[in-house]
């Protein structure tokens, strides 16, 4: 009991000498911790994600209390999704996790803003008692109001309006320039279906309503990478983040991973483990360059020309000295490489016109529907001019055709690429090129066919193969001007040394 007593004098004595002299026990009060308690406290837990066009769709856990939510944390409940890929998570970036605090940020814009001056304007001709289109009228009549609020765009000035007022001026606006423009003048975008349906299906159905014109959201804010739709046929309907485990040589440009791609970034450098090589375009040396095994730094705006110069190569030695089948194949089916394109004279020279169709020929090649919209091969089997399946005129008025075989009617087809082997004549060809103009194109010989139309004239038609094939330069041993050398042939656009 006395060895008791002793130990619990020691520990007052602690306290009192701690309490005193070093202040480190003390007796105020604790209860501001609360605030870091009720920090994380929460009713429920949701899950969603950020409908923010990142695309990443990322899975979240939501922590909401007082229906407001408090903070997020990222799901790991994802499947496996295959065997020989690496987990897809943890998925999530750092804009996510942070989102709910822009979710109540007072920067968030939550009520409609108009430029301070122009809603003076727009406020002084409705007191004269004009209705809402004379008054807008009255606006744009006056070449000195107009510039009050036109010239000092971009320079802020923004003053916050109800949304009646607001929709007015904007209905007043459209309805204004319909009555003296007519409704093709109007030019909208809207949101991204991809991100907000309703808000796309809205702005598109009223621009379409009205007789506007509806743009394209990514000629809005510039980022379709333009060359997968046309290459593809679709617009970004592309493989998954994942797919890129898949791969064995990667070209990055346009994207920082890290960045932009936060939660697929990991699939980049896991892929790596597999022994793939990754190159890495950009004009700084950016965070994705670190997944690189080689940094091009391009110059900024040279991309296309870099761009140009590799399909320059590809072609040259995948689709000219190197015939390889599966390209050829592929050529075949699902590009439209063998189309015949007819060629118009320019000067002395040719330059390209429209694809070839049905209807160009007598009997319509025996297409009796939408003739004008079949497009033409020259089929190696038959050693004649043929309707493939799968254009646009077989989608509607018939079945079974609106598809991509190798066929024309029930007809197996082999549709040729180019008639350089079998070429009535050898024509040069202008194409555009970067200093373009009419009187500034690049000539450059294609191999082609002499086809008699339903006319009576006799026409020469090229596939989009030779057309390409010239157009990027490469030397078939057709002669004529601007054809390579070599790969180090600076003089001649497109080519390696070129770019
Ligand atoms: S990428 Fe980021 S912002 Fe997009 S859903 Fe995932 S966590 Fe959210």
């Amino acid at each position: 009991m006395s060895h008791f007593l002793d130990r619990l004098k020691f520990f007052d004595k602690v306290k009192e000498t701690f309490s005193n002299k070093h202040g480190i026990v003390t007796v105020e009060d604790r209860q501001w911790e609360d605030a870091y308690r009720h920090r994380w406290q929460h009713d429920k837990v949701v899950r969603s994600t950020h409908g923010v066009n990142c695309t990443g769709g990322c899975s979240w856990k939501i922590f909401v209390k007082n229906g407001l939510v408090s903070f997020e944390m990222q799901q790991t409940d994802y499947p496996r999704t295959r065997d020989d890929l690496p987990d897809h998570e943890p998925r999530g970036c750092q804009r996510g996790a942070s989102f709910s605090w822009y979710l109540y940020s007072p920067h968030r814009i939550k009520h409609p803003l108009i430029r301070g001056r122009l809603l003076d304007l727009y406020r002084t001709e409705r007191m004269t008692g004009k209705d809402p289109v004379e008054a807008w009228g009255a606006i744009q009549a006056d070449e000195k109001k107009r510039k009050a609020y036109t010239a000092i765009r971009g320079l802020g000035g923004f003053v916050r309006t109800s949304w009646d007022e607001v929709n007015e001026i904007m209905a007043a606006a459209n309805v204004y320039t319909i009555k003296k423009w007519g409704p093709d003048r109007i030019f909208g975008f809207s949101p991204i279906p991809a991100m907000s349906m309703i808000s796309y299906a809205a702005g598109s159905r009223y621009l379409s309503l009205i007789g506007a014109a509806c743009g394209s959201f990514y000629d809005w804010y510039c980022d379709l990478p333009a060359a997968s739709p046309q290459t593809w046929g679709e617009q970004t309907d592309v493989p998954e983040a994942a797919d890129w485990y898949n791969s064995t040589y990667i070209i990055i440009t346009g994207a920082n991973l890290p960045m932009t791609r936060t939660p697929d970034a990991h699939f980049a450098s896991e892929v790596r483990y597999k022994g793939a090589k990754i190159v890495a375009m950009a004009p700084d040396y950016a965070e994705f360059c670190k997944f690189s095994d080689l940094w091009m730094p391009i110059r900024q705006g040279t991309d296309a020309a870099a761009f140009l110069a590799m399909g320059h190569v590809a072609l040259k030695e995948f689709h000219i000295d190197n015939q390889d089948p599966y390209f050829q194949e592929y050529s075949r089916k699902y590009t439209d490489l063998p189309m015949q394109v007819m060629l118009r004279k320019h000067g002395d020279a040719y330059v390209s016109d429209r694809f070839l169709r049905a209807s160009d020929f007598d009997g319509a090649l025996g297409e009796t529907n939408n003739p004008d919209w079949k497009t033409i091969v020259f089929d190696r089997k038959s050693c004649a001019f043929v309707a493939p399946n799968g254009s646009i005129g077989f989608r509607w008025g018939e079945e079974g055709k609106w598809n991509l075989l190798e066929k024309a009617g029930d007809h197996e087809t082999v549709a040729e690429l180019t008639c350089i082997d079998d070429r009535d004549e050898v024509v040069s060809v202008g194409f555009p090129h970067f200093n373009h103009d009419e009187d500034n194109l690049l000539f450059r010989n294609v191999p082609v066919r002499k086809v008699k139309l339903s006319s009576g004239e006799d026409a020469l038609v090229a596939t989009v193969f030779d057309l390409q094939i010239a157009q990027y330069g490469i030397d078939r041993g057709l002669g004529g001007a601007n054809v390579a050398k070599d790969y180090n042939d600076a003089s001649v656009a497109y080519t390696p040394a070129w770019a």
